[in-house]
């Protein structure tokens, strides 16, 4: 498989790495135990930083500080629109300092540095601005009530949260997480995963740069089965928001149960379908199909890892995607020429490859790639797999790789059924010219987010998450506001009305 390798390193120069420390109450500290881990280069293995390895004490110490600014300081008091405007400084920081922020993600994460520097950077800060601009705006109801009662509702925001975000999307999920919950008055404590810490310390800088009063948000960097566990049983945090693989979902609600049934939303794994009938163009449906695999490496929890290919159009959707998978470019992150990175560790390298062997021996065919990419770090070829059956391993469990299974099928109803063969409901595509069979299938998918002759076409507005094992609970647009809140409902009786 010819993936092209792209020559030479850029002339980007790797940032001095600054913040390596939790973010407390507003200041910097050594974790308590002194300890600290390392984050790794993906491009070749080696060391980045070493960064405070957090742990219960320090999530205790954070928690203390978001409590205290959630119950005495500002933060929750303030208006709405004084939120905002530090909200609208917080996000003009970031943009001005989003050549770094995109350069410590690529470093932790392998993510594209152009893509960092033009889409996931700027989209933090847009996601800050349309919730500063939502946070005046948190209305509740006035209620009609069914007899002599005036009541209302109060919208109020819900508390300590604990936000657990995982390294696929560190600046994305850092902001989807801390814009809503920071316009609903919460205070937090922020654990980014243990791959990718950087930029979310630099975050926690920028915060304190645009004026947001200290506790209000905390960052403790650290392992799950220690920092993150601490956050899930604690007894002062009123909410946790994660983000990671279903199998940790599942820790987070046992947790929360057995603490102090804390409210959860999880946003989990997925194994998503994107359906192309016959009189899809053949052209816009293999770049819909190879995007939606090889986007970020695949290691996104929406990409669109199951595709079915009408059989009218399998064939010639399956030659067109050949071609343009061949000439997909894999290489240095820093690169502009790069169309894909690294996967994020060798964890996940390995896991990847260790799926494509099961493919390879299960007996689907393999279009193309099919193994690393290179011989130093952690890149993997554009894979695609074809003649795959639905029982097999790699069409039912989440990669989260560049890893494709293509399916061939006949009919709108077996497409459907065939789609919705999963535990998971995350997000669907479809491909089709025709309104009734993108409007019949749409309807019919069980899938928090169907993308219609698109894919990945996310924007802050539009909620999105999971139905069945991919989770519950909504981030970004409104929807995402309103799970930070709580609703109080206040009644008085009406002038000598007998209550
Ligand atoms: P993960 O679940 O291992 O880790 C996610 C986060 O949880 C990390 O911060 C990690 O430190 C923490 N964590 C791990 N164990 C924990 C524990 N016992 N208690 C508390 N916290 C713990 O997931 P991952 O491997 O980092 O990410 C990949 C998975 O995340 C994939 O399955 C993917 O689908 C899913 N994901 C889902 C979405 C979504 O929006 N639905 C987005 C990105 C990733």
């Amino acid at each position: 498989m010819a993936t092209k390798s792209n020559g030479s390193l850029p002339p980007f120069k790797i940032p001095e790495i600054e913040f390596t420390k939790l973010f407390i109450n507003g200041e910097f500290v050594d974790a308590v135990s002194g300890k600290t881990f390392e984050t790794i280069d993906p491009r070749n293995g080696e060391v980045v930083a070493k960064v405070a390895e957090g742990d219960k004490e320090d999530v205790d110490l954070a928690v203390k500080a978001a409590r205290e600014a959630f119950d005495h300081g500002p933060w929750p008091r303030m208006s709405g629109h004084a939120r905002g405007r530090l909200m609208i400084k917080y996000a003009e920081l970031v943009e001005e300092h989003a050549e770094i922020l995109a350069a410590l993600d690529t470093l932790d994460a392998g993510k594209l540095f152009s893509m960092g520097k033009t889409m996931d950077i700027p989209s933090g800060a847009s996601n800050l601005r349309y919730y500063a601009g939502a946070a005046d705006k948190i209305h509740g109801e006035t209620l009609k009530m069914s007899r002599e009662l005036h009541g209302y509702t109060l919208r109020e925001p819900i508390g300590v949260v604990g936000h657990i975000i995982p390294w696929n999307f560190p600046t994305a999920m850092y902001f989807m997480k801390v814009g809503p919950s920071l316009a609903a008055g919460c205070t937090m404590v922020v654990k980014p995963a243990e791959q990718t810490p950087l930029s979310a310390l630099y975050y926690a800088h920028l915060s304190k740069l645009a004026g947001i009063p200290d506790g209000v948000i905390n960052v403790v960097t650290g392992f799950g089965p220690t920092a993150g566990a601490a956050i899930a049983s604690h007894m002062d945090i009123d909410k946790v928001s994660f983000t990671g693989s279903t199998e940790v979902g599942r820790l987070i609600m046992q947790a929360a149960a057995m603490s102090n049934l804390k409210q959860v939303s999880l946003e989990l794994g997925g194994k998503s379908p994107v359906i192309i009938f016959d009189d899809a163009d053949v052209d816009v449906a293999a770049n819909l199909a190879l995007l939606g695999i090889v986007y970020n490496k695949g290691e996104i929890c929406v990409s669109g890892s199951r595709v079915f290919v009408q059989e009218g159009i399998h064939d010639a959707v399956v030659l067109k995607l050949a071609e343009k998978a061949k000439n997909w470019v894999v290489g240095d992150p820093f690169d502009d020429n790069s169309q894909q990175g690294p996967q994020v560790d060798k964890k996940q390298f390995e896991k990847i490859l260790s799926y494509i062997e099961q493919g390879k021996r299960e007996g689907a065919n393999l279009l193309c790639g099919g193994s690393r990419h290179g011989d130093k770090g952690y890149f993997i070829q554009p894979t695609i797999f074809t003649e795959v059956q639905d029982d097999m391993v790699i069409a039912k469990e989440e990669i989260f790789g560049p890893v494709m299974s293509l399916m061939k099928f006949k009919t709108i109803e077996e497409a459907i059924e065939r789609a919705n063969s999963t535990k998971y409901g995350l997000a669907a595509g479809i491909v089709t010219k025709n309104i009734d069979i993108a409007n019949t299938v749409s309807r019919s998918l069980r899938a928090g987010v169907v993308w219609i002759n698109c894919y990945f076409a996310f924007d802050v507005d539009c909620p999105y998450g999971g139905y069945k094992m991919s989770g519950f609970g909504r981030d970004l647009g409104m929807e995402a506001l309103y799970k930070y809140t709580n609703v109080k409902s206040v009644v008085t009786p009406l002038y000598n009305s007998p209550w």
